[in-house]
């Protein structure tokens, strides 16, 4: 196998047998059983049906609640590390809902690639697509795993022309299907020459590999019948004549992604896959920052904070703050600097996220994920440095799309919504805005399933029932410019004014034109419909 290492800077051998990554699919393609035969494979758990749960609870509303409450399965599921050969594999989750996907971004800002599983028989799905386009931005490693191949699936040449031609990269297939649906036998490996099986009747067992010599290896007669090793044969041909050729700096650049085929709930063509996130999947990677980005080999530590989640046990108010660093060799104990509030803070019970388990982390190293358990100091997009000022960029908060009032069931407990509403503003999952006039909150979501969700968690962790009702505004977008100029806006435009959970000045209206209006007469301020996390 092709090493690619050598086209890197060297790092320290524990940060460079690092591979931190999401997987990005559109509901139902398999993630979930992926996720289950990775951790398998990593010996992070016994069987196979642990992370179930998780994946069947997104189906309903009800179920999706369940899962809320259930906080050990999705924490568990938040962020994951086990071994596989020499590699260190941290996979990170993304929220399978699309009306997550703000969360879903800022989990992309903690990962050095993703892997994209498609579903054979349905190509590329809408929710990929929009996944894949976020990973775009940031030029993120993509390795392709087409799954369900024990079914009808789509002719392989029209499955990669459509990743080609949908989502603009280069395709490469490291293995080709032999069969497909029932007749499924299991993959020539074109990055190794060799065969492998899989077994119908063993789920979990490991495929056999059968190492040949090439496609004219009399081997082949052995295992394949005539009519389809003659179409391999064919068909790996013409793939290698019209298909580019695996380039592992292709790879490292977002410009192509290699492709595996295979059957997770089969466990086939997994471990092939796992081998390729290793072989050609990036060490950590620098990370963007000011004044200065951050370089993983450097000695000192250095993080951010991609996600928070609160409650995760109703009985101590606690909230976990997700951190992956950028930097360094972190060990249990250390001081570090939060750099938005220039205070030291001890880190004394960080956790490792090893599977199903939470553990102390002891230690952990650039690339890694570590869950902070904190009072509500760390918010999303903090950066946590040795005494150096930096701080980390690219963590993006979204203008919400929808608007609704919320009031507390029994008035007398306005108090307490307010606190538990800022508490999920600081979490990232909704925006909260205090309007300059009048009472109650205004709370703004990306997707109307987010309401239920947090009705639900407000009522479930504060005892508070609440109401949502139709707000008078549709758009909220924050103001920026010299404080003069912003107060006198302010002012003028009382009736429109609110404040988010951090003081900063937003402009809600229900028209387009008022935004348009606002940009047109006054060019001294800045109407933003993102703003980043600082
Ligand atoms: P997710 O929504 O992407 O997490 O998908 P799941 O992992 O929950 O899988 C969705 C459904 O597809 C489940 O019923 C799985 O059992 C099934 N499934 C997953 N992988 C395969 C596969 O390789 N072959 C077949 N036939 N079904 C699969």
């Amino acid at each position: 196998m092709l090493d690619t290492s050598s086209n890197r800077p060297a790092l320290p051998p524990e940060i460079a047998r690092r591979r931190t990554f999401a997987i990005i699919s559109h509901p139902d393609a398999g993630k979930t059983t992926l996720t289950e035969k990775f951790l398998l494979y990593g010996g992070a758990i016994q069987m196979a049906g642990q992370v179930r749960a998780k994946g069947e609870a997104r189906r309903t509303r009800s179920d999706f609640m369940k899962m809320e409450q259930d906080r050990g399965i999705s924490v568990s599921a938040s962020a994951m590390s086990f071994d596989f050969k020499t590699f260190r594999f941290n996979l990170v989750d993304t929220p399978g809902h699309s009306d997550f996907s703000e969360d879903t971004y800022r989990t992309l800002t903690a990962v050095d690639a993703a892997v994209m599983v498609i579903d054979g028989a349905k190509g590329v799905e809408s929710q990929t697509q929009k996944l894949f386009e976020v990973c775009r931005l940031r030029d993120l490693p993509i390795l392709t795993f087409c799954n369900k191949m024990d079914r009808e699936s789509r002719d392989t040449f029209e499955i990669i022309d459509e990743i080609q031609e949908n989502l603009a990269i280069d395709v490469t297939p490291a293995s080709w299907p032999i069969g497909m649906g029932r007749d499924f036998l299991g993959c020539y490996d074109m990055l190794n020459d060799r065969l492998e099986l899989m077994d119908r009747a063993d789920r979990n067992k490991v495929a056999e590999s059968i190492n040949i010599q090439g496609l004219d290896d009399p081997l082949l007669d052995q295992h394949i019948p005539a009519a389809l090793l003659e179409k391999l044969r064919e068909e790996v041909e013409m793939a290698r004549e019209l298909l580019p050729a695996l380039d592992p700096q292709a790879v490292l650049e977002g410009h192509m992604t290699p492709i595996w085929f295979g059957s997770a709930i089969n466990s086939f063509g997994v471990k092939e896959l796992m081998d390729g996130i290793g072989t050609y999947g990036p060490e950590p990677q620098p990370q963007s920052a000011e004044p200065r980005q951050i370089g993983p080999d450097e000695d000192k530590v250095a993080g951010f904070v991609f996600k928070v989640q609160a409650n995760m046990d109703p009985k101590h108010r606690d909230r976990v703050a997700f951190i992956r660093l950028a930097s360094g060799h972190f060990k249990r104990g250390m001081k570090l600097t939060h750099v938005r509030s220039k205070k030291p803070m001890a880190i004394s019970n960080p956790v490792l996220f090893l599977a199903a388990d939470r553990e102390l982390a002891e230690e952990a190293w650039a690339g890694d994920i570590i869950g902070i358990p904190n009072h509500g100091q760390l918010r999303i997009g903090d950066t946590l440095t040795e005494g150096e000022a930096l701080r980390v960029t690219g963590i993006p908060s979204f203008a919400p799309e929808l608007l609704q009032g919320v009031r507390a069931g029994d008035p007398m407990k306005a108090k307490h919504l307010e606190k538990a509403l800022m508490q999920f503003a600081e979490e990232g999952a909704a925006k909260v805005f205090k309007p300059n006039i009048g009472s109650g909150f205004i709370v703004g979501v990306v997707g109307a399933l987010q309401f239920e969700v947090l009705a639900s968690r407000i009522e479930l962790e504060y005892g508070l029932p609440v109401r949502f009702e139709a707000s008078q505004f549709t758009s909220a977008r924050w103001v920026a410019g010299e404080k003069a100029d912003v107060e006198k806006f302010v002012n003028v435009n009382k009736q429109h004014i609110a404040y988010d959970h951090d003081g900063d000045v937003v402009y809600l209206t229900r028209m387009q034109w008022d935004i348009d209006r606002v940009v047109r007469d006054h060019p001294e301020l800045k109407l933003t419909a993102t703003k980043e996390m600082m």
